[in-house]
């Protein structure tokens, strides 16, 4: 028997960023700088606060280095980070506070800085907003920045690893993850965090297998160690027997493999291997994911989430703001379609800071919502019509309306179309007077009467995550009932068979936009009821299109066709993973 065997074991975190990898682990504990404390004289007070100045100078030096550098490696949205992190330089109340102190009391300006960033700290790390608490992330990094500066101590030992290493650390901060020595990180590994940390979008940039939330992993292993990082599974095996190394060497080949001739199958078109070409397209949320709607060869976006464009704001954003936005991706993607989706703040996406137009609900998914929230405030949504409108005149733009209850609803939203339509035809702003315009269907009501609304639009698109919720009385972000939240429940299948038939009966095409689009075992559910186009996120594409090209329509039909006859949500599931398992081989 392998000696190492006996000391393997196996951690389970968060899948953070996928790969696998492994080597040696190099252990990464962040350490607070320590700080000495001691009185200035009097005489010396002016060049303390000048060398309080000076390091702040470096900081900011170092900082905006290090976000060139990710911008040029890595892409501008990830180098956004250190905005933040510069702001906190700029925080006068922060800066002035500081020199208060320090006028106060007399004692280093280390000293001061390292009090007052603190209560900074711990004041942000209490607000209940998960948003306002990662501040207090980007507060520390630059504090401990500025403290390393004042004290001439030299950046951390992540930017001179030895060798290639698995870095594990309680946890890494954004400028931690931006100094890492790229060429010698084969994977990182950290006690804390969430997918959602920085750190996490920057370990992905990098390529890197990432796991988070081990916890306590630092404190059981030492540098030196080997480990194998599975960022598909997030799951560490520390000391690794022969046997498992082997396991694991060859799936790691075979997920390469396989990975690679996704992104070749990618390329090809999305035809079925009885004919039957099927249109993919992209879920986008940003101006910047545009870009990935080649790149994942999607054929336009299917759905683009504009609330985001609200949420990343502090304030509204203009028409114009709006307009330049919807442009830019409506160029981007030309000669491809984009389906700009109305506003759908409110719910799980209420705006911060915006309470007088958010008022808290006990039962925000069913409150004032969406197109519910439009209808309301018309001069936001005015705003954003006439930016969509005036983005037609720039590429092959659609619109469609969110959380449509039924058929007056659409015809209310419609009326205020066609004011904005008047106006920019009144200024002579050009737009497509042909626009397409489509509604969500996400509301069982909307489903019930699809007969009614698919008279009145020119196509539907189906949002499942939220047909599901309602269908099935299912809260989608509830934790505690997730496992009931089924998309093969008999209901949901009878359902969107019925709008997809009632949208052919009126000759319009149907797709399906929700989270059930971008899951290759539904896609042969999907396309059998009819379906004509699923949108998904671009990152998707390639193993949907690789399961559509290596499977017949007919049978698909004949699937879905049989899962329209059963009672049991898991049978169903079981019948449409065996259909994408007998098609789809790693091997
Ligand atoms: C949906 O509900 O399926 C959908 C696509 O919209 P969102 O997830 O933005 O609510
Ligand atoms: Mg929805």
């Amino acid at each position: 028997m392998d000696p190492r065997a006996k000391n393997e074991f196996t951690v389970q975190g968060i899948s953070a960023s996928p790969g696998i990898a492994y080597g040696q682990i190099f252990v990464y504990i962040q350490s607070d700088v320590e700080v000495p404390g001691y009185d200035v004289d009097g005489a010396k007070r002016i060049e303390e606060v000048a060398r309080f100045d000076r390091a702040l100078v470096t900081t900011r030096q170092q900082i905006s280095k290090i976000k060139s550098e990710v911008e040029k490696n890595i892409g501008p949205e990830e180098a956004m980070i250190f905005d933040a992190h510069l702001m906190v330089l700029e925080d006068q109340a922060l800066i002035g506070e500081t020199i208060r102190e320090f006028e106060a009391t007399g004692r280093n300006i280390e000293t001061c800085f390292n009090k007052v960033s603190t209560r900074y700290i711990q004041a942000f790390a209490e607000i209940d907003d998960a948003y306002l608490r990662e501040r207090a992330g980007d507060i520390r990094d630059v504090a401990q920045r500025v403290l390393q500066n004042l004290l001439g101590q030299a950046e951390n030992s992540l930017s001179r690893l030895a060798d290639k290493r698995v870095v594990v650390a309680t946890d890494i901060s954004p400028s931690d993850s931006a100094s890492i020595d790229r060429s010698a990180a084969l994977a990182l590994v950290t006690d804390s965090g969430s997918k959602t940390s920085h750190a996490v979008i920057v370990a992905r940039s990098m390529n890197v297998p990432a796991v988070v939330g081990v916890r306590d992993l630092t404190k059981r292993v030492k540098s030196g160690d080997w480990a194998i990082v599975d960022g598909y599974e997030g799951v560490v095996i520390l000391n690794p027997a022969e046997s498992t190394l082997f396991r694991y060497g060859k799936i790691q080949e075979r997920k390469k493999t396989f990975e690679s001739r996704l992104m070749e199958a990618s390329r090809q078109p999305a035809v079925t291997l009885d004919g039957v070409a099927v249109t993919l397209m992209a879920n986008i949320e940003k101006v910047e994911e545009a870009k990935q709607v080649k790149d994942f060869s999607a054929e336009g976006v299917g759905l683009y989430r504009t609330e985001y464009l609200f949420l990343n704001s502090s304030r509204i954003p203009t028409e114009q703001e709006q307009f330049l936005a919807y442009k830019a991706v409506a160029e981007a993607v030309a000669p491809q379609p984009v389906i700009i989706r109305t506003l759908d703040l409110g719910g799980d996406k209420p705006m911060a800071g915006n309470e007088d137009l958010f008022p808290k609900e006990d039962n925000p998914f069913m409150g004032f919502r969406a197109i519910r929230f439009c209808l309301e405030h018309t001069d936001i949504f005015k705003d954003q019509l006439r930016a969509i409108l005036k983005a037609s005149a720039h590429g092959r733009v659609q619109l469609m309306y969110p959380m449509i209850s039924g058929a007056a609803e659409l015809a209310r939203a419609n009326a205020v179309l066609a004011e904005c339509m008047a106006e920019l035809r009144s200024r002579h702003q050009p737009f497509d007077e042909k626009l397409a315009i489509g509604a969500m269907i996400e509301i069982p009501s909307a489903a019930v009467t699809a007969d009614l609304l698919a008279k009145n639009c020119a196509f539907f698109s189906v949002g499942t995550n939220d047909l599901i919720q309602y269908l099935l009385a299912i809260d989608r972000v509830n934790d505690r009932i997730a496992h009931l939240y089924e998309p093969t429940h008999p209901a949901v299948i009878r359902t969107l068979k019925q709008i997809v038939d009632e949208a052919h009966k009126a000759r319009i095409p149907a797709g399906v936009c929700g989270e059930m689009a971008g899951d290759p075992i539904f896609t042969p559910l999907l396309l059998g009821l009819g379906f004509d186009s699923l949108s998904m996120a671009p990152a998707w594409v390639p193993s949907v299109k690789y399961l559509v090209r290596a499977m017949t329509m007919a049978d698909a039909r004949a699937l879905a066709a049989e899962a329209l006859t059963m009672s049991s949500p898991k049978e169903i599931y079981a019948k449409c993973d065996s259909f994408y398992r007998t098609r789809v081989k790693m091997e």
